[in-house]
């Protein structure tokens, strides 16, 4: 990362975007470390939600009147722009709720007519709740088994020994880009040249790359590519997903209803071209037109400058948690998101989360959806500290006092 760019932006005035972050809890400033669960919103996102309830309300794709025409074009625009900023094709976005409907659909739709007897999927230890049950429900209804990649030391993949479970009877590997928990970015690059070398189809779950780094997914080399609007400084509810053309031709509809037809028959029905043939009903339009509003936000900051302060918050944090008597660390992968998780000695994990927030401090404290790897470590749940680039280095400083203070308390 280019720290010189980095220093090159106010991001005090960044910050002032989020008119969230002013606000105090207990009465405390906030300092909000749970970015990694959602993601604040700016003003400009907050207004354009706003805007479009209160000028351009109308449903999509249905009405030939102004309105209808000014919701439909917002819709679709933010498509594009999405597009743009992941740099595929528009009409290979799927837009959904997010991540988890993402999933669902390949599982349902691409997997479900396709897996029988003796194939195999493969996921790995570090898989958030989303990218492991849909693909158990696949599993226990066409007889398929589902193998696991393990981890190292540090939480980094163990890609040869993700490679060697790559056999023949596997037919789909999907892996997250980014571990919620642990923060390792995984080389999903060279993963999707393997598994394609092998003719294993690829899904990447990008719940928690999109928000820090500039992901072009075109040059993953993936099949399929999920991701949630909400983590991205997006409203909740919004997300995506990308797939190759080929797949979403193919795969029938998951969810039917409205909008995702040609024409209904009682004596059958003629479905819609991708990408609008997986997408029944009305959708979150003013969502999406929130979702266009932080692309062209994040577009206007730049991946590149809000990754590059992420990782010196991130660098800071880790430093300063390092010499917390009795703090442990999960994951010290050399790629690493801002994202850490950790356990203090003698404490409870939900209680430090709890005394924390009365000191204003916002950090999450459980299993974060990954079981598996919790039951890995053998702890019940951790504490997760997670930075974004509205965040500030004072506030490392202030969050690391308050754990030593609240670490006395239960001590
Ligand atoms: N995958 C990962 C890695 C996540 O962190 C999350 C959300 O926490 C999800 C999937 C699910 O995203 P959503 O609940 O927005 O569908």
């Amino acid at each position: 990362m280019n720290a010189a760019r980095e220093n090159t932006i106010d991001w005090t005035r960044v910050r002032a975007d989020f008119p969230l972050l002013t606000r105090e809890v207990h009465g405390k400033p906030l300092i909000y470390l749970d970015s990694a669960n959602t993601g604040q919103k700016p003003a400009s996102v907050i207004d354009a939600v706003d805007d479009f309830y209160r000028r351009h309300n109308a449903n999509v794709s249905r009405a030939v009147h102004t309105l209808g025409t000014e919701a439909t074009d917002a819709y679709e625009g933010a498509r594009r722009k999405l597009a743009t900023f992941f740099n595929v094709r528009a009409d290979e976005l799927v837009l959904g709720s997010g991540t988890t409907f993402a999933l669902n659909l390949v599982a349902y739709s691409w997997a479900l007519p396709r897996l029988q007897p003796g194939d195999s999927i493969v996921l790995t230890r570090m898989e958030h709740h989303a990218n492991i049950v849909p693909w158990q429900l696949v599993a226990e209804r066409t007889g398929a088994k589902i193998k696991v990649a393990e981890i190292n030391d540090n939480g980094e993949l163990d890609t040869e020994a993700l490679f060697a479970l790559l056999t023949p009877e596997v037919k789909l590997l999907s892996l997250t880009h980014v571990s919620n928990v642990l923060g390792t970015v995984n080389p999903v690059r060279e993963i999707c040249r393997e598994a394609r070398r092998r003719g294993i189809v690829t899904v990447i779950d990008g719940s928690q790359a999109a928000p820090h780094r500039s992901v072009d997914i075109t040059s993953i080399g993936c099949d399929f590519y999920a991701f949630t609007g909400h983590k991205m400084c997006g409203p909740t509810g919004t997300g995506a997903l990308w797939a190759r053309r080929e797949h979403l031709a193919a795969m029938p509809p998951f969810i039917g209803g409205g909008e995702m037809i040609k024409e209904v028959r009682f004596e059958g029905t003629v479905y819609n071209e991708a990408p609008h043939k997986f997408e029944a009903g009305t959708p979150n339009i003013a969502g999406f037109v929130g979702l266009g509003a932080s692309v062209d936000y994040l577009s206007a900051l730049g991946m590149m400058n809000a990754g590059a302060r992420e990782q010196e918050l991130l660098r800071h944090a880790t430093e300063e948690l390092d010499k917390v008597e009795g703090l442990r660390i999960f994951g010290r992968a050399a790629e690493k998101a801002a994202v850490v998780s950790f356990l203090v000695e003698g404490a409870h994990a939900h209680d430090l989360a709890t005394l924390l927030d009365l000191e204003g401090v916002a950090i999450r404290s459980g299993h974060h959806c990954a079981h598996p790897l919790m039951h890995h470590f053998g702890v019940p749940a951790t504490c997760r500290a997670s930075f974004a680039f509205y965040n500030t280095h004072e506030e490392v400083d202030a969050f690391v006092v308050a754990l030593r203070k609240v670490r006395k308390l239960l001590a």
